[in-house]
């Protein structure tokens, strides 16, 4: 009798309006600008920040890299062939472009394979839906699941509801997420629906299903879960409002294998001064199995990766050791975050900041800052070097990335990298996360960004962690 409830999920109402792709008419202007004077971090790094933007403008092996991770090695969903792939193929390109112990470092991982799956609305007529199951569902038992869809907006509603109106029944959560919708519509405010009811968010107009993470609690009976088009879900939507009867018949092949031997990779660019002290940064290297993850979150991967490169390249060896850091199962476990954490518990004092990169490809906008407040002015100092390019705007607060949740709660101060996210959850989790959807040159501006904050707080001379400790 419960297996006949299924929870499916709406992703995405369009939003009204699309601005301009790309280019530099993103950039605000008007904004009023300080001089560098009177910044002495700002001042004193000029030079350097200029040689890296500008070798990041003409560089494409940051691209070139992503192109390869998506189209030859593909999809990288935690525990799979294309996982295992990506931790081999990074190791050895990062050896072949020079940095220093790249290693794996092992973490046991979550594996879930999606299987076969069908969905149909079988009532008022016979048609495919535009579906997919959410990361973590169960399977349907032995020939498909069908059902009376009753749909909601919210957990309140189906508790309103009570059990007797959805006992047998398919719930459909169909919210909307609105594109750059913020604290009431955007991606923070409507994901529970995804991880505790199940349901997928996003913001296209193309029929696709979002898959992610659902979660299911320790003391409630498992149902399979899916996410269903937004489209597809107003249009149900619409026939329930006026009456009409919809029945689905949904199959899932999806299964749960036990945890499987995986690895975050690691690679470093020595410090010269003081190696001992870590400037960590990182992204995840694991992908959901729908597209080829190049903007979740091969682009930070990679935003990551070559701003370190670009460091060795142009021989700016920083007096603290750069350490790369491609997290496995960030989507579905945060098992390399928790991992990297343990693992480097004896030297966790002695990371001075991680950074991570995981939003995509989009234009940089600046950094969110997590750690004492002794240590923002520095920050906000080195993001001054970033001031032309509309990457100096320093939110302060949050771990900067789910990878590095772990040390920030150690209390390492944390940083993640802010980037222009209106056209991202058109793509996020979906079939169409390929490589086509990033941008050359917001790439490189990203890699910029990260590498001038890098490399400056790698270099200065009073590190964060004493500014913290000397205020
Ligand atoms: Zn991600």
């Amino acid at each position: 009798m419960l297996r006949t409830f299924c929870a499916i999920f709406l992703l995405a109402a369009p939003a009204a309006s699309q601005q301009a792709a790309t280019g530099l008419e993103h950039l605000p202007l008007g904004t009023p600008h300080t001089t560098l004077d009177g910044l002495p971090l700002a001042e004193k790094y000029a030079d350097s920040a200029a040689r890296i933007l500008g070798r990041s403008l003409i560089s494409h092996q940051g691209l070139e890299r992503l192109s390869i991770l998506c189209d030859e090695v593909g999809a990288r969903l935690s525990g799979s062939p294309g996982a295992d792939r990506a931790v081999e193929w990074c190791q050895e390109r990062l050896r072949d472009e020079g940095f220093a112990n790249v290693r794996a470092e092992p973490v046991m991982v979550p594996r879930w394979v999606r299987g076969s799956h069908r969905v149909r609305m079988t009532a008022p007529y016979a048609a495919d839906l535009a579906a997919c199951a959410l990361g973590g569902s169960i399977g349907t038992p032995e020939g498909p699941i069908t059902g009376s869809v009753v749909a909601v907006s919210s957990f309140r509603e189906l508790r309103e509801l009570g059990q007797e109106q959805v006992q047998g029944k398919i719930v459909l959560f169909n919210r909307a997420m609105k594109r750059n919708g913020g604290s009431m519509n955007g991606y923070g405010a409507v994901v529970s629906l995804r991880t505790q009811g199940a349901r997928s968010v996003g913001t296209d107009q193309a029929r696709l299903p979002h898959t992610g993470a659902m979660n299911y609690q320790d003391d409630v009976p498992r149902i399979p879960a899916i996410a269903v088009a937004g489209e597809d879900a107003d249009q149900i939507q619409r026939m329930l409002d006026r009456g009409t009867e919809v029945v689905l018949s949904i199959e899932l092949g999806c299964q749960t294998l036990d945890d499987y031997p995986s690895a975050n990779v690691v690679a470093e660019f020595i410090g010269r001064e003081s190696p001992d002290e870590i400037i960590l940064v990182g992204g995840h290297l694991d992908s959901w199995d729908l597209g080829t993850g190049a903007l979740d979150d091969g682009a930070g991967c990679m935003i990551a990766w070559e701003a370190v490169r670009l460091l060795m390249e142009l021989g700016l060896q920083p007096r603290r050791t750069i350490r790369l850091v491609l997290f496995m199962n960030e989507e579905n476990g945060l098992r390399g975050g928790f991992g990297y954490a343990e693992t480097h518990a004896a030297e966790v004092e002695k990371h001075i900041c991680a950074i991570e990169a995981d939003s995509g490809a989009g234009r940089p906008l600046g950094f969110r800052a997590g750690m004492d407040k002794a240590a923002i002015p520095a920050v906000e100092e080195i993001a001054q070097l970033l001031q032309g390019i509309g990457a100096d705007a320093i939110q302060v607060g949050g771990s900067g990335g789910a990878d590095i949740s772990p040390l920030y709660r150690k209390g390492v101060p944390c940083m993640g990298l802010r980037q222009d996210v209106t056209y991202y959850f058109d793509y996020h989790h979906t079939a169409a996360d390929t490589f086509d959807k990033v941008g050359p040159f917001e790439l490189s501006l990203s890699i910029a960004s990260m590498s001038i904050m890098t490399y400056v707080l790698a270099e200065m001379e009073t590190s964060l962690r004493d500014r913290i400790a000397d205020s």
